[in-house]
């Protein structure tokens, strides 16, 4: 991988909770290159969004970023700058689009109002010219007659056309990195199938880093060129989206491929390949649930879910093993063959 843009190191978040602290995102250290979409796909409440929430610093107590932690920027820790300059940051350098427009967008302020206002936080800009640059930005992401959808309230327009407003409102500002968390969850399937697209086409023409975080392969598949899974607050594999979707070697990211309809990726990022659904085979599901955040099990902690599991991985926690030079998968059976050919072919990886 090239240098990197954005770079976290050891990310650990906790909350205190009445049933005692719960470790959210335990030891992430993650790298993100310019130009890539990588996807941080988990379970809910494997520690993916919270991870997102602290690169832009949006968390709130009881959460807490714990020392040590480091999330490296244009050669700045950003959980060591003020306040005042992290503000400077989150929208110019750094955008992020939420799941659920309109809990993020302000009912009683027009579309124009809400895009131009981040313009002026950011640049001296006048009116005028800000919302020039609202309406350009809306024209950017495909909202058709945007002049008059400027002048429009969200609850005027559809779920498509608000996710793409937030998409507008993200990108005005020719970020260097997106997050975007869940984009396309709310929407049909129809509609999402145009923000993906739209999606890759916009990271094509600007360049900029996508760190793209949800529970769906399908999605990955489409759009990424790497993939992070995450389980119990910890990144479990980590690989180019081919390699993962072909040779899979933990078995918690197995079991999430087994558990989606039949996917693979595109030829190559952005291909012309995608999902692929309603094919061959039964679905199956992994056992079990996530634990909860404050009861992490012991050594793996994927152990009491996992087919594989033996005595060890009840006791002893897997470091992450290169499997290559690109793959990484933090399971003991990266680092014993012979048990890993003994397995049956499900658990081995090569089932796709
Ligand atoms: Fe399963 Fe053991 Fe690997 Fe954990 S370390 S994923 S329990 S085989």
């Amino acid at each position: 991988m090239t240098e990197p843009l954005l770079s976290i190191r050891d990310l650990r978040v906790t909350f205190a909770t009445d049933g005692g602290v719960a470790r959210a995102v335990d030891g992430v250290s993650l790298d993100l290159a310019a130009g890539e979409i990588l996807g941080l796909v988990g379970e809910s409440g494997c520690g993916k969004s919270v991870t997102a929430m602290s690169v832009l610093r949006l968390l709130r107590p009881p959460a807490r970023i714990e020392p040590g932690s480091e999330i490296w920027l244009d050669g700045r820790d950003l959980l060591a700058l003020p306040e005042r300059a992290m503000r400077s940051i989150r929208g110019r350098r750094i955008a992020m689009v939420f799941q659920e427009p309109m809990t993020a967008l302000n009912p009683v302020l027009t579309i124009g109002h809400q895009i131009a206002e981040v313009v002026r936080v950011h640049e001296r800009a006048s009116r005028g010219a800000a919302r020039a640059r609202a309406v350009a930005a809306l024209e950017q992401v495909g909202v058709p007659d945007p002049d008059l959808r400027a002048r429009q309230y969200p609850h005027q327009l559809s779920g498509g056309t608000r996710q793409r407003v937030l998409l507008a409102m993200a990108l005005v500002l020719h970020p260097a990195v997106l997050i975007a968390d869940e984009p396309t969850t709310a929407l049909d399937v129809t509609v999402q199938a145009e923000l993906l697209a739209l999606l890759a086409d916009l990271q094509r023409r600007l360049g900029m880093a996508v760190l793209l975080i949800t529970h769906d392969l399908g999605v990955v598949a489409e759009l990424a060129s790497r993939v992070a899974v995450m389980y119990a607050g910890q990144l479990v594999e980590e690989a180019p989206v081919q390699e993962l979707f072909a040779r899979a070697r933990h078995p918690y990211t197995q079991g999430l491929l087994e558990a989606a309809p039949r996917l693979a990726p595109r030829d190559g990022p952005h291909g012309s390949g995608g999902r692929h659904g309603g094919g061959a085979g039964r679905l199956r599901v992994i056992p079990g649930t996530v634990p909860p955040a404050t009861a992490w099990p012991s050594g793996c902690r994927f152990h009491d879910r996992c087919s594989a599991a033996w005595d060890r991985c009840e006791r002893e926690a897997p470091p992450s093993h290169a499997v290559d030079a690109s793959h990484r998968a933090r399971c003991h059976l990266a680092a014993e063959p012979e048990r890993r050919a003994a397995l049956p072919v499900a658990l081995t990886g090569s089932v796709r």
